[in-house]
């Protein structure tokens, strides 16, 4: 077997969290219009006959703001590189930017990188493909360029052969039908988090995250509490919404979601609290869960 860790690294939206998606066949890392909503280090396992794939999904590269998060959040990216076999450098197929620029000055020299050229789905000139990659290629010395489009799923087998060829031979990592190591918690709180960002796209307030308080087996029935945390109370109504209707539209839209990953009945509560500060102290985000 071709066993190996691959992370997949980019500037935000360029489709890294859609492509493990796509990838895994499982909603493991959220997705969204909004830069900047992967907050963790979250793996898609992929098990064939002849390899197995750990992916690696990192944040975008935070260059915006300076909180302990974001310190945080940049020491998963330069952590990921160096563990990996693979590196597949995710990009938008006809644009590059400074953001772009920035990721790759991060990858480590001596390492294996690959291009996903993603959404040529939105492409209408395929001719210029040609310049696009020749550009790419005056940038590093790249193993290969795979033009894909991960909403659709065009040319993503492709991908994973090439990333096959790289992978060194060992032992399995996980068992062959795990297709996260995060649990059903952790899966819980990023599907809240991520119907909060669908209801409320640029009324987000900054800093707001999702939390597991009780998560309990009764029977087939799994019984969810989740509070979502604000900075201040402020932000409270602005996620309740009038009459609690913003609220009930995050809560129903997550437990249906949740049902699906988890194959059973849900009970779901969702609530808003405030911990003021919280964004600004490692000790209040591994207590929170973050690896620091
Ligand atoms: P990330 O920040 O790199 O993880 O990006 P996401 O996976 O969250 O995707 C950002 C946005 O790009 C979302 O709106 C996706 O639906 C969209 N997107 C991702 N892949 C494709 C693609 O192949 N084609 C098109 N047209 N849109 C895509
Ligand atoms: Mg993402």
């Amino acid at each position: 077997m071709k066993v190996g860790q691959i992370a997949i690294v980019g500037r935000p939206n360029v489709g890294k969290s859609t492509l493990v998606n796509h990838l895994t066949g499982a909603k493991v890392a959220i997705v969204s219009q909004k830069p900047q909503t992967t907050r963790q280090r979250v793996r898609g396992i992929i098990t064939t006959e002849t390899a197995q794939f750990v992916f690696v999904d990192t944040p975008g590269y935070q260059t915006r703001f300076t909180t302990a998060l974001n310190r945080t959040m940049n020491r998963y990216v330069t952590q990921s590189f160096a563990d990996v076999d693979v590196i597949v450098l995710v990009v938008e197929a006809m644009k590059w930017s400074a953001d772009d620029e920035a990721i790759l000055k991060l990858l480590p020299p001596a390492q294996k990188v690959m291009v996903a050229i993603n959404k040529i789905d939105q492409m209408s000139d395929k001719s210029l493909m040609g310049g696009y990659v020749e550009m790419l290629a005056s940038k590093r010395d790249f193993i290969a360029f795979v033009p894909i489009s991960a909403e659709r799923g065009t040319q993503t087998k492709a991908l994973l052969g090439e990333i096959e060829k790289l992978l060194p031979e060992g032992e399995l990592m996980f068992d062959a039908d795990t297709m996260t190591d995060r649990n059903e918690r952790f899966l819980a709180a990023e599907l809240v988090r991520e119907k909060v960002f669908r209801q409320l796209g640029d009324e987000v307030p900054y800093g707001c995250t999702v939390v597991i308080e009780k998560f309990e087996l009764d029977g087939a029935l799994r019984r969810i509490f989740a509070a979502i945390l604000v900075d201040n109370e402020n932000h409270k109504p602005i996620l309740i919404g009038k009459g609690g209707e913003r609220m009930k539209r995050i809560a129903s839209a997550a437990r249906l979601d949740m049902e699906r990953l988890f194959d059973g009945k849900v009970y779901l509560e969702v609530f808003v609290k405030v911990r003021s500060g919280w964004a600004e102290s490692d000790a209040s985000l591994r207590r929170l869960g973050y690896e620091a």
